[in-house]
């Protein structure tokens, strides 16, 4: 159910009805809006009885939601979420870059990336610290070393870091020293991880499943909601297909279809939507062009030397001109 306040409602208005929820054991999440406030309820397995809410004060409908998700909806939000990553902000109409090596694999190596980042003026670095690798005996990250030296750049250079969990543990770490925790496409439908993001304080960018179609990608952001973090960020990193020319096959329809339903921020990952470098600028240029909020992008120093995902890792030279071309773009579709 969601519960709209009229466009002049007040705070007593508000509590009142935020009461009556808590009241009936649901749970109430209050979305202020540039026109009004609404109040969403989640908790209720059956119908609830909107009679409860219709003759509160302050309440202009009180209305029974038939889709599957009720947060992450237009119906509840019209205005677009910006969301905040420590002071930098993604869905505010800027062009968010987020960049950085798939893997931290030593000082040397993140610092010579983030430097070009950094004076590329991208807000965001990007580096894993905790790697979900296919093999078991791939490098599968530095762990909590790298999470340090991820917060020395932030420190050094005002880079906000972005940081992958791979389960609950590392998400306890990975707020201790990032700004925004990632969770990936092979977690996407890991529950228990959803929900404990949902409890954290930081922001959460969370990759579409290789294989999810969009109402499970939109449901999962709604577990994470659910918990009370309104601050989530879908990434399109592209899915599985037949074809064998990518490593995947990035989905940018994706964008539109995002934007007609949800009100969070999408952004698009052309590393590993393509897995092959010389792809990567030409879709992130596409998913400029196709309205995201932002673009990820994999680059490394040495790309051929790389612990992981080096096949898609942009050079930093290549990666200056990438910048270059997406602003380029921005700025005729802005
Ligand atoms: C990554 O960002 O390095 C990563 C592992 O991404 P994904 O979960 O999209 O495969
Ligand atoms: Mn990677």
């Amino acid at each position: 159910m969601l519960i709209v306040m009229n466009a002049n409602a007040t705070e007593g208005e508000i509590a009142g009805v935020v009461r009556m929820i808590e009241s009936l054991g649901f749970r109430p999440h209050v979305m202020p809006g540039a026109t009004r406030t609404a109040i969403g309820v989640t908790g209720n397995q059956g119908a609830v009885d909107l009679s409860h809410f219709e003759n509160l004060p302050g309440v202009a409908e009180a209305i029974r939601v038939t889709k599957p998700y009720k947060l992450i909806t237009l119906d509840l939000r019209p205005e677009r979420t910006i969301v905040d990553v420590g002071g930098a902000k993604i869905g505010d109409g800027s062009l968010a870059i987020i960049a950085g090596p798939c893997a931290v694999e030593n000082r040397k190596q993140a610092f010579a990336v983030a430097d070009v980042v950094q004076r590329s003026g991208a807000k965001f670095f990007r580096g894993g610290a905790f790697k979900p690798r296919t093999s078991p005996y791939a490098f599968a990250g530095l762990g909590e070393e790298a999470l340090k030296m991820l917060a020395e750049i932030r420190n050094e250079l005002g880079l906000k870091i972005v940081s992958e969990a791979l389960d609950e543990a590392n998400v306890d770490l990975v707020e201790k020293y990032a700004d925004m925790v990632q969770i990936g496409a092979r977690n996407m439908q890991n529950f228990t991880l959803l929900r404990r993001v949902g409890r954290s304080r930081l922001p959460v960018l969370l990759k579409r499943g290789m294989a999810a179609t969009l109402e499970e990608w939109l449901l999962a952001a709604e577990y994470v909601m659910a918990e009370g973090n309104y601050q989530v960020v879908l990434c399109e990193r592209g899915v599985r297909t037949f074809a064998q020319h990518t490593r995947n096959t990035l989905d940018l329809a994706a964008v539109p279809a995002v934007r007609r339903i949800s009100h969070l921020p999408v952004i698009v990952d052309a590393a590993h939507g393509t897995g092959r470098s010389y792809m990567v600028t030409p879709l992130a240029r596409a998913g400029v062009a196709v309205g995201a909020d932002g673009i990820m992008v994999e680059v490394h120093a040495r790309p051929d030397e790389a612990l992981s995902d080096g096949a898609q890792s942009l050079t930093l030279d290549e990666y200056e001109q990438m910048v270059r071309e997406v602003r380029a773009i921005h700025k005729v579709i802005a």
